[in-house]
């Protein structure tokens, strides 16, 4: 968590008097500094306002925003996610990560347009959205805004409740699609999202207990641009959640703080409270366990990245079936049914897809599981 009076924050040699004023702002990950007798920032002597533990070292304010900056700027060099002349979209929620990610692109001094999806959950998109906007208006920076429930339809809470799939999977797998659609058709030249390392651990960690091979493959923080599918980057990578609260609280961003209130069912927050108590006991365990799976293991699993793509016989944007999955999901959710599978092959094929059959008319020789 972040203690924050006054707009500064406190460290634990702080001490608060009863008449302070003082919010607890939650980060799900990250866990609290070490309590040291007078913390001096590892670069200038100072007194230190956070301390990174991972790194064993503590930072004043212009010495952790150097630090944020020179994390960034390796990410983006290690992995040649852009250069200075590149198109980047960011992917923006109106929370701390996305919001710090595209201040700190802007401050670097990179083209970096927003893009909001609109999600439709009650107050807390609104608050989501208007932040974004807020975000934009006071730095003169550009954002493209599209609504799920305007644009196709359906919002993710409706999407939850009617679908097959959990709230989460139907929400993350619309924003691959709008993001990836959006950048390709506006003509940028990649995408950048907020993901921190804590993001990237829990990940690993969830794909790694069921060894989803093909998952894991495609985790790396840079994803080359391919046959319909724009280049994606997380230039945040190297860096904690915390530090990126921090970064955002520092920089005077106004994010949202709350949580999206259908969180419960997400899965990625169970391996992030395991990551944590592994971290608590053990500083460095996220950073040796995502960093040493790109040096040590990442080349290991290529092999098993998804095969090759085509375009939706819908929508167009490339899958690797015949329906890709947002409009396997859409259709579902709508009750609209999508064109009938051509013969039976790729009847069979279809429903090796695991596609709902009522997704699919009846009509011109029947669908998955209709066969008359
Ligand atoms: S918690 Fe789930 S539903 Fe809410 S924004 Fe995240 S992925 Fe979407
Ligand atoms: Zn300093
Ligand atoms: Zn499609």
């Amino acid at each position: 968590m972040l203690v924050i009076r006054e707009r500064t924050l406190l460290t634990r040699e702080d001490k608060v008097e009863d008449s302070d004023t003082v919010e607890i702002r939650p980060v799900i990950s990250g866990g609290q500094g070490r309590g040291r007798s007078r913390m001096k920032c590892r670069r200038c002597r100072q007194p230190a306002v956070i301390e990174v533990r991972r790194h064993n070292a503590a930072f004043c304010q212009p010495c952790f925003e150097h630090h944020f900056n020179e994390q960034v700027r390796r990410a983006v060099k290690e992995h040649a996610m852009f250069g200075p002349d590149d198109r980047i979209m960011v992917a923006v929620s109106g929370g701390k990560d996305s919001l710090a990610l595209w201040h700190v692109l802007l401050g670097q001094g990179y083209s970096a347009t927003g893009m909001y999806l609109g999600l439709g959950i009650g107050e807390y998109s609104d608050r989501s959205g208007e932040a974004a906007r807020r975000f934009a208006r006071d730095r003169g920076a550009s954002l493209i805004e599209v609504d799920l429930r305007d644009a196709y339809g359906f919002d993710i809470p409706t999407a939850g409740r009617k679908g097959s799939r959990s709230t989460c999977s139907v929400c993350g797998l619309s924003k691959r699609y709008l993001f990836n659609r959006v950048a390709l058709e506006a003509g940028f030249d990649v995408v950048a999202t907020g993901h921190n390392l804590d993001d990237e651990a829990a990940t690993l960690l969830g794909n790694t207990l069921r060894w989803q091979t093909e998952y894991i493959a495609r985790q790396f923080p840079v994803l080359a641009a391919k046959e319909g599918m724009v280049k994606k980057v997380k230039p945040l990578y190297r860096l904690s959640e915390r530090e990126t609260a921090a970064y955002a609280f520092l920089q005077g961003i106004d994010y949202v703080v709350e949580e999206c209130p259908l969180v419960e069912g997400n899965t990625q927050l169970k391996y992030k409270a395991a990551m944590n108590g592994l971290e608590a006991g053990a500083p460095g365990t996220k950073a040796s366990f995502y960093f040493g799976y790109l040096d040590r293991a990442a080349r290991l699993f290529r092999d098993d990245a998804a095969g090759s793509l085509t375009p939706c016989r819908r929508c167009g944007q490339p899958t690797t079936g015949h329906y890709c999955a947002f409009c396997r999901a859409r259709a579902q959710v709508l009750g609209e049914p999508l064109a009938p599978p051509a013969d039976d092959q790729v009847a069979r094929e279809l429903s090796d897809e695991v596609l709902p059959a009522d997704v699919y008319t009846r009509t011109g020789g029947g669908g998955p599981g209709g066969g008359a």
